[in-house]
């Protein structure tokens, strides 16, 4: 029997639409619409679509969203005093600054400037470090982390005891991923680039998570029988058939692992959808944690 191919775009639908009808709800008792204020600094192409993205899921879910787009050459003094005057703005329940800033700019410095409680991308040295402690409860997880663990819960049911292995170990994905199932209490491994001999590891694995970037590397026979396998990666791969000359596949290799997996995230089409829906999530709990 072939996978479950877990369907982001559905899922991703499903919670825009209950996210939608809360703030619907918050509208009719006169309570704050949720406010979202994305900081873009510089015009890198991806960058400038990711954004453009974000506001138009607030369109659609009825979230006021307000763009801040900034010159690269800005000083990190007039960045973090715009984003202050973001933090001041009541209006405003979740600054995102669209990372990766240009490379003469700080970005923990730029991120230690959103107050915790607008944190909506998560990765507020704060959150993260509670996110890291036992007891400890971050206001705000990331987004495709937070993605990530939803589809499990959604489409595979248990994690609580199972094997998890994380390929990638960024502050984006891999070690908030890794920290997220190992609060869900599965027995985490976090592999690397220094990791040796990956697919014995990976054999072992009850759920697989691909964050490294890398076109289609991790081969079916690596894979476990009944494994369940998260794609995060987003790579381009020439494509003469393609009218824009590429296609888009992700660090495993779809074909291979389908027929070993018990469920699998398609690329595109599997993680990415959730991360903008859980974007939306967190500037909607944003906002409900402001109104008490
Ligand atoms: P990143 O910051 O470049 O980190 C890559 C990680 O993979 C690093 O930890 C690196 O190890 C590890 N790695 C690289 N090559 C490896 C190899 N051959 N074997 C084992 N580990 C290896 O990337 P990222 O930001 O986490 O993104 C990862 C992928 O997810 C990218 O394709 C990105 O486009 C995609 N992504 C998708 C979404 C979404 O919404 N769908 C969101 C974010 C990212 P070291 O630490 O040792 O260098």
């Amino acid at each position: 029997m072939g996978a479950i191919i877990i369907d982001g775009k559905i899922a991703a639908s499903d919670l825009k639409a209950s996210i939608k009808a809360e703030v619907d709800q918050r509208k009719i008792k006169n309570l704050p619409v949720p406010g979202l204020a994305t900081v873009l600094v510089g015009s890198d192409p991806a960058s400038k679509s990711y954004v453009r993205a974000k506001h138009r899921a607030c369109d659609a879910l009825g979230i006021r969203s307000v763009g801040i787009d900034l010159p690269a050459e800005i000083s990190q003094e007039d960045l973090e005093s715009k984003i202050k005057e973001l933090a001041e703005d009541a209006s405003i329940h979740g600054i995102l600054v669209q990372l990766p800033l240009p490379a003469d700019l700080d970005e923990e410095r730029a991120l230690n400037c959103i107050p915790l409680n607008k944190d909506v991308d998560g990765f507020h040295p704060v959150n993260i470090g509670r996110l890291a402690q036992k007891g400890r409860q971050p206001l705000f997880t990331p987004c495709t982390p937070s993605g990530i663990i939803y589809l499990l819960k959604k489409y595979t049911g248990m994690i609580e005891g199972k094997q998890a292995v994380v390929l990638g170990r960024s502050n984006i994905v891999g070690m908030p991923v890794a920290l997220l199932l190992l609060r869900e209490n599965a027995t985490v491994t976090i592999c690397h680039s220094r990791t040796k001999d990956l697919p014995s590891i990976i054999k072992d694995a009850d759920i697989l998570i691909a964050a490294i970037g890398r076109a289609e590397f991790v081969k079916g026979d690596w894979i476990k029988l009944g494994a369940v396998v998260i794609d995060v990666g987003v790579n381009r791969v020439e494509d003469s058939s393609k009218k824009n000359g590429y296609r888009l596949v992700g660090d495993v290799d779809f074909e291979s692992a389908q027929k070993m997996a018990s469920a699998i995230t398609p690329v595109p089409g599997g993680v990415g959808p959730m991360t903008i829906a859980m974007l939306m999530r967190n500037t909607l709990s944003a906002a409900k944690q402001a109104d008490k």
